[in-house]
């Protein structure tokens, strides 16, 4: 019962986290402030009262339409705040209340925004990358020791040369710029918390679920460009979150 009081409690948490998190994607990537002006109908320009910035419920008591202008509210912000409550629960599942609890939710954070952001803008800020980084470090430091922590950055710094390698032979293959210089500066970020090998994993889970919606995208939009920040940033969730280590992987190979 106590455990199920945290998981609820950690859900809500995510919820009021990930309403947070929209406004911080979506401005950081336009270059606005995150603080001022207070939140506002995109489309009217009405500021919102605070029974309707409510994660979630607030959505579906507007029927998913501004009260004032009645245009469409985009269905990304019930979307992410839900998909913030579920991965806070999902690391109180995972981790219980240790201090890698504290470094899943952080890491998970920056990945939310990144993911807004970048599908908002096909840019990932700097400031959240930054931000996020130093956090875990710190973490770590406090945490875990002097060592670990530079064991971490070292293997932060082998992904990002790593993601330029594969950068330079995709923009001599491709003729054109294969990847954005934030994919290479999340890859940072995705290797200080999961290790060198494990971010390789991560680029080949990565491409993988961007094959299909880059084809999609291909006959619906007729454009090949798609940001591939959003599918390194669920590959990284879904390979941390399930625990998936070095000896998994090579298991799995061995029996098949
Ligand atoms: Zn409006």
């Amino acid at each position: 019962m106590n455990n199920l009081y945290y998981i609820i409690s950690f859900f809500i948490f995510g919820l009021m986290f990930g309403s947070f998190f929209n406004v911080v994607g979506l401005r950081l990537s336009t270059n606005q402030s995150i603080i001022y002006p207070p939140s506002s109908c995109p489309k009217c320009g009405r500021r919102l009262s605070a029974w309707e910035l409510i994660p979630v419920i607030s959505y579906i008591i507007l029927l998913g339409k501004c009260h004032g202008c009645k245009q469409p509210i985009s269905w990304r912000y019930p979307l992410f705040e839900l998909l913030t409550g579920f991965l806070f629960a999902a690391s109180y599942i995972v981790f219980g209340m240790t201090l890698d609890l504290i470094i899943a939710l952080t890491f998970i954070s920056g990945l939310i925004i990144i993911i807004i952001s970048d599908i908002n803008s096909m840019t990932i800020p700097d400031e959240i990358l930054i931000v996020t980084s130093l956090l875990i470090i710190i973490e770590l430091l406090i945490g875990k020791g002097y060592q670990k922590a530079f064991i971490a950055i070292g293997n932060g710094l082998l992904s990002f040369i790593l993601m330029f390698g594969i950068k330079f032979f995709g923009d001599a293959l491709f003729k054109r710029e294969s990847l954005g210089g934030g994919d290479i500066k999340l890859m940072f970020l995705i290797g200080l918390v999961l290790h060198f090998w494990l971010s390789i994993f991560v680029i080949v889970l990565g491409a993988f679920m961007a094959l299909p919606i880059a084809i999609l995208i291909l006959i619906i939009k007729r454009t090949n460009i798609i940001s591939f920040g959003p599918f390194l940033s669920l590959a990284s969730i879904i390979i941390y979150l399930l625990k998936i280590n070095l000896v998994t992987i090579i298991n799995y190979f061995i029996k098949y």
